[in-house]
């Protein structure tokens, strides 16, 4: 390997690291899984991208199989920044943001800054992304199809690109920019990997643009203009290396006012929802009080809501340009609670606990080297089922014995679940959790693409034209199966142990 890590490091204008203590820094992410990589490679332009990606191309040949796993801040939560081969690491050296242009606000940046950088940055122009993320990167973030909080009203990442650069498989750099048919059927006709990819496109795949799914690949539909930028969003750096993205901002407020309501009775919460959703908060999240409890030790943050006892605390924001419609908004939203429950509207003396309450939640959902790892994070219920779910989810805790603290936000209809439990538990749990989810309506990939972690589990669960279809994508995409080997493809179903069938789930759904 150190004769390989030589070979690159006099190609490269960035460097190759083959040490174990630099490999083991790369090894895990946020999903509890390691692996060890072979080299980090820490590549500073495209041509670098390129070189590696041709040179693991060229070791394929050879039958040397060295996958390159594009990686940036490494907190992918399915297993998915991670891998045995080159671990790309777009993070040290692909950070820069290269041109805003005020006029079109439109900015062009690698793929390794990060939201929290860009947005600074765009801040001093009077310009910003609306993302609730911070220290992950705009490769890592479109990788797997950002949505988060604010995506109610917001929508993904995705929505705000207008070109993304990108390394295919066999070195092309390729553009995301949509391309007419006519211009598309002229690509198709060509010679080499981009000519085939439009070729599938085109003629060989079914539209597919769920957006309640991040599970697989999308294929846009057949319209009057055509872009591959679909099939990348959610592809986990299995299709391609993201180099560079062109984004188009929009204002948002990054210090909503907020309004924190705690209700005992999901029947209560979900109606208060209903009435507030034509208010557009642009953020609505939901914590289960026994997570409260649990995180209680951790600051004063949660006194001063005065809370106890059962049931959830939603606290919404409202991000309208002027803080006077903030405010009205806030207090029109807490006026339709009803009188009998807490409330507390954020105001100056009491902000800095609001945003507390945020950070310590944050900090206690994201605290890694416990067993409670986000590996049930993310799922879609439709509001209708939210009760339903949450009752089933609660008595599958108690049959498994471990409390099911959950939070998530009854706007964007995502939820997140944190059983403290062993490797090996966790494994069946994940499986009774999937069929739970999608009995009750939902998605298991709904805003996290299914990884290493939900892979086998997913194509066990999807419909089979589906998986055949994800497996075409990728198959054109990257023939000598260099990119992320192992993301998206997860191991047989056969090989997972215990899993479960409807009946077992059956008797925790009401
Ligand atoms: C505290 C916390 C909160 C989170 N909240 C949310 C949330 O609200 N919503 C949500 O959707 N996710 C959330 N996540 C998950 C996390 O934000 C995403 O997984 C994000 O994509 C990770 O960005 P990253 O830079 O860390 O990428 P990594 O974890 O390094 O990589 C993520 C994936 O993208 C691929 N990748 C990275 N860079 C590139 C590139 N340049 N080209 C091609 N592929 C690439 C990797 O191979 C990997 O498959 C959260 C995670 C944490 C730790």
């Amino acid at each position: 390997m150190k004769k390989l890590a030589a070979y690159l490091n006099r190609r490269l204008t960035g460097a190759v690291y083959v040490s174990r203590r630099i490999c083991e820094a790369y090894s895990t992410d946020q999903s509890g899984m390691k692996m060890l990589p072979q080299m980090v490679a820490v590549p500073t332009s495209t041509r670098d991208v390129q070189k590696l990606v041709v040179f693991a191309g060229s070791l394929a040949g050879k039958g040397i199989k060295l996958g390159i796993t594009p990686r940036g801040s490494g907190t992918d939560k399915t297993g998915a920044a991670i891998g045995q081969g080159i671990v790309v690491s777009m993070r040290e050296e692909m950070n820069k943001i290269l041109e805003i242009d005020t006029r079109q606000k439109l900015v062009r940046v690698q793929a390794g800054v990060t939201i929290r950088e860009l947005n600074n940055t765009l801040a001093l122009h009077g310009m910003t992304l609306p993302i609730a993320a911070d220290d992950q990167t705009v490769g890592g973030l479109l990788a797997k199809n950002f949505t988060g909080p604010m995506s109610a009203k917001y929508g993904g990442l995705g929505r705000y690109v207008t070109n993304v650069e990108v390394v295919l498989a066999d070195g092309t750099v390729a553009s995301t920019a949509p391309v007419s048919r006519r211009r598309a059927e002229k690509i198709a006709s060509g010679s080499g990997l981009l000519a085939e990819i439009y070729k599938v496109l085109l003629n060989d795949c079914e539209p597919r643009t769920d957006d309640e799914t991040t599970f697989g690949y999308q294929v846009p539909k057949r319209e009057k203009t055509i872009s591959i930028l679909p099939m990348l969003l959610g592809s986990q750096g299995t299709l391609g290396v993201m180099t560079e993205v062109i984004f188009r901002t929009e204002y948002f407020e990054e210090l909503p006012t907020m309004v924190a309501v705690s209700f005992e009775t999901w029947a209560e919460a979900l109606e208060w929802t209903e009435r507030i959703v034509p208010l557009q908060p642009s953020v609505g999240d939901v914590y289960d009080m026994k997570l409260l409890n649990l995180a209680d030790g951790m600051g004063k943050a949660l006194k001063f809501l005065e809370l106890g006892g059962q049931g959830v605390l939603m606290v919404v924001g409202f991000d309208e340009e002027k803080r006077h419609k903030r405010m009205a908004k806030a207090l029109k939203a807490a006026k339709l609670a009803p009188e009998s429950v807490k409330k507390v509207v954020s105001d100056e003396q009491n902000y800095e606990d609001f945003l507390q309450l945020r950070e310590v939640m944050g900090v206690f959902l994201n605290e890694t080297g416990r067993h409670r790892v986000a590996i049930c994070d993310d799922v879609v219920i439709p509001r209708e089922q939210t009760e339903r779910f949450m009752g089933a989810l609660s008595r599958l805790g108690a049959q498994v014995g471990t409390e099911m603290p959950f939070f998530g936000s009854l706007l964007t209809r995502q939820w997140s679940v944190r059983p403290d439990m062993n490797e090996r538990k966790r494994v069946v749990f994940l499986q009774h959790y999937a069929r739970l989810v999608k009995m009750c309506g939902g998605a298991v990939c709904g805003a996290v693409p299914e990884g290493r972690t939900r892979a086998g589990i997913m194509n066990r669960l999807v419909d089979g034209a589906i998986v055949a279809q994800n497996k075409k994508i990728k198959q054109v995409f990257d023939p000598n199966d260099i990119m992320n080997p192992g993301v998206k493809d997860g191991f047989p179903p056969e090989r997972i142990p215990h899993f479960e069938t409807e009946t077992a789930v059956r008797r925790v759904l009401p």
